[in-house]
This record gives structure tokens, sequence and C-alpha cells, in this order.
């Protein structure tokens, strides 16, 4: 049976360790019941290491929520991809909107996934339009985005990246609208095309895309019948309570 990706975004949260901990082993109790999810935690990097050291199974893994864009050196505050898998992370979250609004644009987004797949993580490559309009110009935006940030990246690469769609207008404490499941089953065929067509794949099943925005057991249950492959949680993902609600839905599709 395929494995319902879901991804928990903490970002950057909690302020300790020691909570950190504490949110990692509920996480696991949550999902020690389920069968057909799998989690990839993304702590503060600060966290990997030890949170890394508390795992065992196969149902948990990590990732990182960003990188810089060069390997080493005389980058004063800066981690490297290299950095963040020897820390314990098999994943790494790139292009969220959080550091696209902070300066990552299309080309060092670009810079940061060939670097990161160089280094051995998986990628998981966020893109999403702000706002969407009535002759559907975002199709085109998003296409855009993922080209750009694709460009050069030969098809060998393809089993290693996931595509988050995270349309700006659900997601955060700000969110202006929640998406249906007929939007997201829309995009969802939208971008699965853009990279079959990109990386001349025959199946749809080679290519893997999440879905993020105000993520919540609220509303999972209609999106989890969308052909996506898994979601990115932010908020409900330091929650044990909602979190686990959560997990408890999409583990019983
Ligand atoms: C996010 O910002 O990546 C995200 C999905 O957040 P939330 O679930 O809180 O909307």
């Amino acid at each position: 049976m395929k494995k319902t990706l879901v991804v928990a975004n903490w970002k950057m949260n909690p302020t300790t360790l020691r909570v950190a901990k504490t949110i990692f082993s509920d996480t696991k109790k949550s999902l020690s019941k389920l069968n057909g999810v799998e989690v990839v935690i993304c702590p503060p990097s600060v966290y990997l290491s030890e949170l890394k050291r508390l795992s065992s199974g196969n149902k948990i893994s990590f990732g990182a929520q960003n990188c810089f864009n060069q390997e080493k050196g005389p980058w004063t505050g800066e981690i490297s991809p290299v950095m963040l898998m020897t820390s314990g992370a098999k994943f790494i979250i790139l292009g969220h909107s959080e550091n696209r609004r902070g300066g990552d644009n299309d080309e060092i987004v670009n810079q940061k996934i060939k670097l990161a797949l160089k280094s051995g993580l998986d990628v998981i490559l966020c893109v999403g339009e702000k706002e969407r309009d009535e002759d559907g110009h975002y199709f085109r935006f998003l296409k855009k985005q993922i080209l750009d940030d694709l460009e050069g990246i030969g098809k060998n690469y393809l089993k290693n990246i996931l595509i988050a769609y995270e349309p700006l207008w659900a997601i955060g404490v700000g969110a202006e609208k929640v998406i249906t499941d007929k939007q997201l089953q829309e995009v969802t065929i939208f971008i699965k095309k853009v990279l079959v067509d990109k990386y001349n794949v025959k199946d749809f099943k080679d290519v893997r895309i999440l879905y993020g925005g105000s993520v919540s057991y609220k509303i999972i249950d209609d999106l989890a019948e969308t052909d996506v492959d898994g979601f990115l949680v932010g908020r409900d993902s330091l929650s044990q309570e909602k979190f686990s609600k959560l997990l408890k839905v999409i583990g019983s599709k």
C-alpha cells in the first residue's frame, strides 16, 4: 500500500529542546498505531541531531527547513545542506514562501536545490501563487516558478524531489480562504503534468505532490481523497491533540 507522507514544519518552534522532545515523542506515540502514514519532522536545525538520536523505526524521518547555497566557507551563521544531512536530515524544505519573502528568488532557490540534491538530501520544493484570478493566470505563474526552480536539474533526481503546493492565500494564521478538494485536485493534476512533460516520464505516479495550507483534521477528509501524495503541515503539527487527530484521519484512508 502506498503511504501518505505528512511533513511537519515546526518553523522556529518550540523555544526549548525539552519541549521539542515532548512534541516528538507525542508524534511517535500517535504514529505507533497507524499504518499507511509516514511523517517527516522538520524541527529547527539545532534540534536535529538530538531528536534523531531518540528516533527508531521507519515511520519517522527528519527534514531541515532551509539551507545556504554554498557548501562551506566564510559565511557567518549559515548552514550547508551537507551539515544538515550529517545532523540527521533526509529531506529539506526549500522555496518556502517565508524564505522567498526574505529574499530567496527563483535563482537562489535553484542553487539551493542543486546543492541539496548533490549533498544527498531529498528536496521538498514549495511553490504557490499569492492570489487566484478568474482567468487562471496563476497556472502560468506556477508553471514558471516550478520550471525556473528546477532549471538544469536532471531526470535522475526526479525521485528525490517533492513539490509542495502552498498557495499563499491558504497558509498561516493570515489565511484568507480554505482550499476545496476540487481546487486541489485540479492543481495537483496540473503540477504533475508540468513535471511529466519536463522530465518526459510516462506515469503520474513518478511525480509526488504535497499540499500545504492550513491543513487540519477538520478539512483533511475531502483533501485526502484527491491525488496528492501527502501534506505539509505548519501550525497543527505542534499540537499533540490536533496532529494526532489529523494523522488518524489520514491513516484511516
Ligand atoms: C506553512 O507555512 O508551510 C504551512 C503549511 O503552515 P500552516 O499549516 O500553518 O498553514
